[in-house]
């Protein structure tokens, strides 16, 4: 189910919002960026330098340039930050790994993170939808998704998109339609962050004014295991489900509102396993008494769900008496129904 098993450490080098041209509703980078330097060359050394002592304990090691719009800032910055990477990229480094908007992506920056030895470039795309990139005030549309992931890829780049679902002038349809556009792109990865209400953001002030509802947990929760399933179908690799706050330089105490859960991602897992079984319980037309599933043994807690929701959920729909999952450790997918 889970396809990012290797132990990965991530170096993360964060560079504050001074490139983006506006404000996206969503975004607090502005509001982040006043009580954050921009590193130096000897301080983005020096945290390389102290990661890399643990490094023997990982598989991969990869640094990670956060904040939303690296090939937005001046380009003898974007120089001074990978030329620092460079000298350890094969020596401790296994990858480095940038994100950036759609719109800041076009031949001579490509050139420059290849001659930099960049691996991965993440676009936030947001959404394929253009009322709801217009409404989240992105300031780019869904033709600039297309065309830089285009670019990327044929320039030999690994490809990783971020969606949000539940934006401005978002629904159900509209965000299924953006995964489908998003999987038609042939990303290698995509990561998923349901919108959430940040403080000093134009959301929050929307959101006062009753502008703006966020979505419920449980729609959310759906929603998303709809998005990993289109995704899957297409062997896309889904790196993330659910706001990562280092990777966002977001802290929890930060959110206003909105569908946030510090396991989110896990919530999802468990809601497509619960809806695997319940296909199948439905095909084989049984309910009542005990039902056994085996299943691997490393997925036994994301079957079961959080406080054995899933279990609870099956005897409530199916009059179980008993519901047990058996964990079986030379599985390694699916579920088998006894
Ligand atoms: S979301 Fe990204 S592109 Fe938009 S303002 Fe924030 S850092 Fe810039």
């Amino acid at each position: 189910m889970h396809k990012s098993t290797r132990r990965r450490l991530v170096i993360p080098i964060f560079v504050p919002h001074v490139g983006c041209p506006r404000l996206c509703v969503f975004c607090n980078q502005r509001s982040i960026s006043g009580n954050i330097n921009i590193p130096s060359r000897q301080e983005t050394t020096d945290t390389i330098e102290q990661y890399l002592e643990v490094a023997n304990r990982y598989d991969v090691v990869e640094v990670a340039f956060f904040g939303g719009s690296f090939t937005a800032i001046h380009p003898a910055l974007q120089e001074d930050f990978l030329s620092c990477v460079y000298p350890y990229i094969g020596k401790g480094v296994d990858y480095v790994r940038i994100s950036t908007r759609p719109d800041c992506i076009n031949d001579e920056i490509l050139m420059r993170l290849k001659k930099y030895r960049v691996h991965v470039i993440e676009l936030g795309a947001q959404s394929m939808d253009d009322k709801v990139l217009e409404a989240s005030l992105r300031g780019h549309t869904s033709r600039h998704t297309i065309e830089a992931s285009e670019l990327i890829k044929r320039e030999g780049f690994v490809l990783g998109l971020q969606t949000m679902p539940g934006l401005p002038m978002s629904d159900r349809n509209s965000d299924i339609e953006t995964a489908k556009k998003i999987a038609a792109l042939g990303p290698d990865l995509v990561r998923i962050y349901p919108t959430i209400i940040i403080k000093k953001t134009h959301l929050e002030t929307m959101y006062r004014q009753g502008k703006y509802e966020p979505q419920t947990l449980e729609y959310m929760i759906d929603l998303c295991a709809e998005l990993v399933e289109i995704y899957e179908k297409e062997g896309i690799d889904i790196a993330r489900i659910g706001l990562q706050s280092s990777e966002n330089m977001t802290e929890e105490k930060e959110i206003v509102a909105g569908p946030y859960h510090p396991a989110f991602g896990q919530l999802v897992h468990s809601r497509r396993a619960l809806q695997g079984i319940v296909d199948r319980v439905r095909e084989m037309r049984i309910g009542g008494g005990k039902v056994l599933i085996r299943v691997p043994e490393k997925e036994l807690s994301t079957y079961i769900g959080q406080r054995r929701s899933n279990v609870l959920k099956l005897k409530e729909m199916f009059n179980f008496e008993d519901v047990r999952f058996i964990p079986d450790p030379l599985m390694d997918n699916g579920f088998v129904l006894e």
